[in-house]
């Protein structure tokens, strides 16, 4: 609709056969922001027939929906003209101090004023990475490290730059030394993106000892370190470890979320900040929402105050961990000879290696027509690294399913192996696939 004095924008004619009208316009920023094409096969691994180790849903069947149900409807009729009015920008105080009450789970000792409650802790990997970066900045993560902080890191056009990993973690030398090379190209490094526990996409834990070394560095180095934890508590063998956060509350900054231990539809996740830090996080979520989702700080509160949230714990883990073991027993059956792959102590993934010659991205579109998806390697590097290996998931399908999955999966690998041994690496042909469009499922 025009408005006489309005300026107005070119209106697309019929005859317009640019594909975007408004092409020129985009802000920079916008710029890296870019459809791949594995999405669009993810579209085809939603069919039922495929078997999807790609995605990251958790399994919430397990809830108890029933109760949730009439506790939700005794909310609205009792709490209404409240749950579902506009909120504080931090959180609401109650929200904060269950929060306060969950991380102590993982030896964290702060205070409900410390907390900033967010639209799940992917938007605090947002806010954060709106307060401390300027463009060209440099964020360090592990080498590989979770897609989604990538795009937030890559939207705010900052430089990401991998860390190497080992069997713990992030490499302490390999951090020293890009602590010091980047500094002294005169880079400004923001901080160090990290998740300790049953690492997206890797499943790897870092032990006490890791986590110890990794704050020395920070202090040496004054190094902030973005702690994020979606997973922790979704520990499948032993006890949750301390959290980098419980061990120096100056350097990090520690981001949370209930998407794992309840229900990611709610998108109540959480920082914890030193004081400064946090009033910038308040006047930068203000800025962008207002407040929170206040309805869902009432239920999430609701929920821990009603319910046995511990023991719901024990039943996501119990789940969990038989899917974890289906899929360790899947690939142990069905893998070729020099595949390697990761084994999980918790969380969602297992991180696979796959012979050399191999290229996770090029089989993709073969293993879907095979009935089975992955994520490739690449999606979770900054740098193009990662065509040897892929991450596979074993929070949504059943554990047959699994089973089912990694059988596909070692018959389509066993095929690649033959091809490549007799075409060479590149010229094995790529099976059509319809690619659907449609809304793109969680990958995440
Ligand atoms: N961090 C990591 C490591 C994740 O795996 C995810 C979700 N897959 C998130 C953050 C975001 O989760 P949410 O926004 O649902 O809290």
């Amino acid at each position: 609709m025009r408005q006489s004095g309005a300026v107005s924008l070119p209106e697309p004619s019929r005859r317009d056969t640019r594909l975007d009208t408004y092409v020129d316009a985009y802000a920079e920023r916008t710029h890296g922001l870019t459809v791949s094409a594995v999405r669009a096969l993810f579209a085809v691994a939603n069919r039922p027939e495929v078997v999807s180790l790609a995605g990251g849903m958790p399994n919430i069947a397990d809830l108890p929906r029933e109760a949730l149900g009439l506790a939700v409807d005794r909310l609205i009729r009792e709490q209404g003209t409240q749950a579902m009015q506009y909120g504080s920008g931090q959180g609401e105080l109650f929200m904060r101090e269950h929060i306060v009450e969950v991380m102590a789970e993982e030896g964290i000792h702060a205070h409900a004023d410390d907390v900033v409650v967010s639209c799940g802790s992917q938007q605090a990997l947002d806010l954060v990475t709106r307060v401390f970066c300027d463009p060209g900045d440099v964020v360090l993560a592990e080498g590989p490290s979770y897609v989604g902080a990538l795009g937030t890191f890559r939207a705010y056009q900052c430089q990401i730059v991998h860390v190497a990993m080992d069997d713990h973690g992030i490499d302490p030398v390999a951090l020293t030394q890009a602590i010091v090379t980047l500094r002294a190209a005169g880079k400004r490094v923001k901080f160090l993106y990290t998740i300790p526990n049953f690492q997206n996409p890797t499943g790897v834990t870092q032990p006490v000892e890791r986590r110890r070394e990794l704050i020395a560095i920070a202090k040496e180095y004054d190094l902030l370190i973005l702690e994020d934890n979606p997973y922790g508590l979704l520990t499948l063998e032993a006890e949750p470890l301390p959290a980098l956060r419980s061990m120096d509350a100056e350097h990090v900054i520690y981001l949370g979320s209930f998407s794992k231990t309840f229900a990611p539809g709610f998108r109540v996740g959480w920082v914890v900040a030193p004081p400064a830090v946090r009033e910038k996080l308040v006047l930068t979520q203000e800025a962008a929402t207002l407040a929170p989702p206040v309805f869902s700080q009432y239920v999430i509160s609701s929920y821990l105050e009603q319910f046995d949230w511990r023991g719901q714990i024990d039943v996501f883990r119990a789940m969990y961990r038989a899917r974890r073991d289906a899929m360790m027993e899947g690939l142990t059956e069905n893998m070729p000879a020099d595949t390697t792959w990761t084994h999980p102590a918790g969380g969602f993934f297992v991180w696979v290696t796959l012979p050399e010659g191999l290229d996770s991205q090029a089989i993709l579109p073969r293993a879907v027509s095979e009935r089975v998806a992955f994520t490739p390697g690449p999606a979770f590097y900054a740098d193009g690294l990662g065509s040897r290996n892929m991450r596979l998931s074993f929070c949504f399908p059943t554990p047959e399913r699994i089973l089912e999955g990694t059988r596909r999966l070692g018959k389509v690998l066993a095929n690649e192996l033959e091809m490549h041994r007799t075409f060479g690496l590149h010229d094995a042909p790529t099976p059509h696939i319809e690619l659907q469009t449609g809304p793109a499922p969680n990958t995440s």
